[in-house]
């Protein structure tokens, strides 16, 4: 097989990239260790920023998004048994998130890439990258009961945080920065419409809760846990015990409850790696970095990486110069921090601190939170990182 770019990972990164050289006129082929039913399913984020929205529009892939997606212009944020909105619309000249599932992102992407004649390999088994500080790089990968070796001109690693990609690249050539947190989420998908049409950001002595949805029907809700608890822990009776605990207010408000359809637990992390290029081979997305869902912005951030290397990659092709494709990195890497600043901050400013002996973190997260819900500045300092800033 030969393609211009071989893309390793069906995730968002991976399938945008690949609509976004399609639509320069560049060939790519996917490689997804999955099959297509398991990544559609696939449960993960559901907070777009405006940015991303209107990129996904600008490839021809907006329409459900447009007719199902759930527009937003506020969050709450809890804590002290009372609630506070951040009307980020108003705060930021008119821009809004909107709520639509990672999985239906996925399904609408590679809905495009398979009517446009794009190749996804899906259930790629054994995948590894070849040669890839030569110009000549290889994927080789078991597809169909036969091994391929996919001849390429460029590498793009959209293969997520436990991919083959980046471990390919010598120790030596990374830099990395980890910073890993002291808890966990419990999350659940339940049949119950959402109590309120917007999020609640939850700051609770038990720890943190947030409530979210996916569409009027069904409700997305989170609980912070520790982070070595396991599932069976977690009986349906006491999610909605603690869901009632952190997210009741004063007033006696509590959060709609239905069958749980789903349920799982998402370690914290916040993750980079510098820099996000060796050779032939670009890392985009959760391959390069993670951040805590708290900021919701995994998935955008991902998505934007993909942006800047497709807009790289055209460059490169039509004028022979190498001068954004140098710079892919660093351009990235200035959006990457900014955003992890923004989901470090927020995870530490609502989550429950167990090393707090004499309750100082405590105080001081009361402080910040009555900071932004205060002072216009400090709230809309939350506001235009919540919905994305254009200029990092
Ligand atoms: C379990 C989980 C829950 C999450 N929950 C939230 C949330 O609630 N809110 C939030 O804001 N963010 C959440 N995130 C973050 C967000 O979903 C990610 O940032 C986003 O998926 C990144 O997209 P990506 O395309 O870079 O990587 P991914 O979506 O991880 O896609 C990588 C793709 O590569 C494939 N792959 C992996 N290895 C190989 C291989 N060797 N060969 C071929 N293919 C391979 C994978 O199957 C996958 O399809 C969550 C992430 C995870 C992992």
């Amino acid at each position: 097989m030969r393609t211009q770019v071989a893309i390793v990972g069906a995730g968002p990164a991976g399938l945008m990239l690949a609509q976004l050289l399609h639509g320069y006129g560049l060939e790519s082929i996917i490689i997804e260790r999955h099959d297509r039913a398991y990544i559609e399913r696939r449960l993960r984020a559901g907070v777009l920023e405006q940015g991303t929205v209107d990129l996904l529009h600008a490839v021809g892939v907006g329409e459900r998004l447009a007719r199902e997606g759930l527009v937003h212009h506020g969050i709450y944020l809890q804590f002290e048994g009372r609630r506070h909105r951040i009307a980020i619309s108003e705060l930021t000249g008119g821009r809004a998130i909107t709520v639509y599932g990672q999985q239906e992102v996925v399904k609408d992407l590679i809905a495009a890439r398979l009517v446009a004649g794009g190749q996804i390999c899906f259930e790629a088994g054994d995948v590894s990258v070849h040669n890839i500080d030569t110009a000549q790089p290889r994927v080789r990968v078991r597809w169909q009961g036969a091994e391929h070796e996919i001849e390429c001109d460029v590498i793009a690693g959209c293969d997520g945080f436990h991919g083959v990609c980046r471990p390919s690249i010598p120790t030596a050539a990374l830099r990395v920065y980890q910073k890993v947190y002291p808890f966990a989420w419990l999350g659940i998908l339940a049949a119950a419409p959402p109590a309120t049409h917007e999020l609640i950001y939850a700051y609770h002595e038990r720890g943190f809760a947030l409530q979210s949805m996916r569409s009027p029907e069904l409700s997305r809700l989170y609980v912070q846990c520790a982070p070595d608890d396991q599932i069976d822990q977690w009986p349906d009776e006491r999610i909605w015990r603690e869901l009632r605990d952190r997210l009741a207010l004063d007033d006696g408000w509590a959060p709609a409850e239905g069958p749980i359809l789903e349920k799982s637990i998402t370690t914290m992390r916040s993750f980079v790696v510098d820099p996000m290029r060796y050779g032939r081979l670009f890392l985009a997305g959760d391959a390069a970095h993670v951040v805590p869902p708290t900021g919701a912005k995994g998935m955008n951030l991902a998505i934007a990486d993909v942006r800047v290397l497709a807009e790289a990659l055209a460059d490169w092709y039509r004028s022979g110069q190498t001068g954004l494709l140098d710079a892919y990195s660093a351009t990235c890497l200035r959006r990457v921090w900014r955003i992890q600043h923004f989901s470090w901050w927020m995870t530490a400013m609502l989550h429950r601190f167990d090393d707090d002996p004499d309750g100082f973190q405590h105080q001081l997260q009361l402080s910040q939170l009555r900071y932004v819900c205060g002072s216009q500045a400090a709230a809309t300092t939350l506001a235009e990182n919540y919905v994305g800033i254009e200029q990092v």
